[in-house]
């Protein structure tokens, strides 16, 4: 039998966003300090793999192509954050992660690539790879990319967010509408039980 999975979102979902000031944007971390665990994460993926999910991180890191860190500084952070949820006794089954982006200042990640989320390359890979029935499993995002790239794959969708919210009416006119919004990545485990 196929396993099923449920493919997460990082930015937002596991980890919090960081307002960078002297930039005046939101974004990823782009230094190790600024990752900062979300709470009850590793309770969520702890009660994934409880209901027989397989749980694979699938997430958009632009942050060497547009040089806001280095190589170096991401596996930092993908450290950080797998030592973090160890202590809460949780762990990936795999992560999979994009560095293009269009219009990169480094040259080498300057692509248009099938899998930067809205495209689905990264989560049609990773269920290649896990053997995964997509029919049986979730795509679970903060972004509207999140929810395009989890319908085109074909999965059942879950948008973090406010229950009322303006990204919410974005997501309806965008023709991206998840199946469910939850408040925080324990509350979607508890939807995907049903
Ligand atoms: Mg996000
Ligand atoms: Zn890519």
């Amino acid at each position: 039998m196929k396993n099923k999975a449920v493919f997460l979102d990082r930015d937002g979902v596991i980890n919090e966003i960081v307002y960078h000031k002297e930039m005046g944007i939101v974004d990823s971390p782009f230094t190790v300090e600024q990752f900062k665990l979300l709470p009850d994460v590793g309770k969520a993926i702890n009660k994934f793999h409880e209901l027989g999910f397989k749980v694979i991180l699938i997430s958009n890191q632009p942050g060497v192509a547009k040089d806001h860190h280095d190589l170096d500084e991401l596996e930092k952070i993908k450290n950080k954050m797998r030592d973090e949820l160890a202590k809460e006794g949780a762990e990936f089954d795999a992560e999979y992660y994009c560095l293009h982006h269009p219009d990169a200042k480094i040259e080498k990640y300057k692509e248009i690539c099938d899998c930067r989320k809205p495209k689905p390359g990264l989560i049609l890979r990773a269920a290649k790879d896990h053997d995964i029935d997509l029919s049986k499993s979730w795509m679970i995002g903060d972004g509207i990319n999140d929810i395009q790239a989890g319908q085109a794959a074909g999965l059942k969708t879950i948008f973090i967010g406010r229950l009322k919210c303006d990204i919410c009416k974005l997501l309806e006119e965008e023709g991206a509408k998840p199946d469910f919004i939850a408040p925080n990545l324990y509350k979607t485990s508890i939807i995907t039980e049903k």
